[in-house]
């Protein structure tokens, strides 16, 4: 079966089709028309065999985490998603599971509004990657660098279940009672928090999403907004079964320092609770309170109200 099989029957008319689109897969490169109003904002995100899967990894799983990683980016930008190209480096051709990989891409690529317009298919080590382009009304992207003093700092849903999870599978933490399923769902299946950061777009000063853990994510935006801030430890938003953990003498590390969470982590205007309690409740995900933002230019931890090191950063691939 030659590339241009395999695009046809496996990558042709994956997930919704946009009115904006003038030419998807087909021919040399893809078309697309911008409303005027909009900027376009893109991204990219790659997993590697060995590195972010391993072979055995199910496809449906692969597909769900690379939609959701992608998604996420857009989302802390406040962007609507629209369009995304799939670079694919297979070993060998196995039809079972491109048949099931591009079943599942479909299925996500649907639930979040996206088509697929393009990519690439090379033969080499097992790789992939998604680049996705979403809308933002113009000059209206949620940056980093556009925290205030005095805001309030927010995170969705819960954090370090997926690195609890990756401990997981690496046959770690195997003294505690844990709840593995739950913590592995977090880890593969991780939910994009797009109406959630479109819900909340108007009243984000700043935003980022929880790739490489809270307290590696809270630093980029006080560097970027030249701003300190004041966290709190014990209100990091936990699952039960995180909690669970640290009644059996867990720790905090995995919330944060864990990564790949994949939550929203934002700062606003204080004042606002009641707006958030109902995008929680439209979005089922919790929206936490879990410090402020302060003058001090620096990131101050505290553990009911002691004052805690900051001693590592999130996951690097290259330290
Ligand atoms: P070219 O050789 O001109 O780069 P390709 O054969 O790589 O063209 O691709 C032909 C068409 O198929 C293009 O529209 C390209 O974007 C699309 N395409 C290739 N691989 C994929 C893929 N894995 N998923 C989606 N579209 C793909
Ligand atoms: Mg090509």
């Amino acid at each position: 079966m030659s590339e241009f099989d395999i695009i046809q029957r496996y990558f042709t008319n994956l997930g919704v089709s946009h009115a904006e689109t003038v030419i998807g897969v087909g021919d040399d490169a893809a078309v697309m028309n911008i409303p005027e109003d909009s900027q376009l904002v893109t991204t990219v995100d790659t997993m590697l065999e060995g590195v972010h899967f391993f072979k055995k990894t199910p496809p449906a799983l692969l597909a769900t985490k690379l939609v959701a990683v992608n998604l996420s980016d857009l989302a802390a930008m406040g962007a609507y998603p629209k369009w995304a190209m799939l670079s694919l480096t297979l070993p060998n051709i196995d039809h079972d599971w491109l048949q099931s990989f591009s079943k599942a891409l479909s299925k996500l690529l649907t639930r979040y509004d996206v088509q697929l317009i393009g990519g690439d298919t090379t033969k080499g080590h097992f790789a992939f990657s998604l680049s996705v382009f979403g809308l933002v009304p113009l000059n209206k992207a949620i940056l980093r660098s556009n925290a205030q003093i005095g805001d309030d700092v927010y995170l969705s849903g819960t954090v370090g279940d997926a690195a609890i999870g990756l401990q997981i599978t690496d046959r770690k933490l195997e003294q505690y009672q844990l709840d593995d399923s739950h913590f592995l769902q977090a880890l593969y299946q991780p939910e994009p928090r797009v109406k959630m950061a479109l819900m909340l777009a108007d009243m984000m000063h700043s935003c980022i999403d929880v790739s490489d853990g809270v307290v590696s994510e809270l630093q980029h935006i006080a560097k970027a907004s030249d701003v300190g801030m004041e966290i709190e430890i014990n209100k990091l938003p936990l699952s039960k079964p995180y909690q669970h953990f640290i009644q059996q003498g867990g720790h905090y590390d995995y919330a944060l320092y864990g990564g790949e969470d994949y939550e929203l982590c934002f700062t606003i205007a204080p004042g606002q609770e009641t707006m958030l309690g109902y995008i929680a409740e439209q979005c089922g995900a919790s929206l936490t309170k879990i410090g402020t933002v302060t003058d001090s230019g620096t990131l101050h931890l505290t553990l009911n109200g002691e004052p805690v090191n900051v001693n590592q950063s999130g996951y690097d691939h290259f330290t």
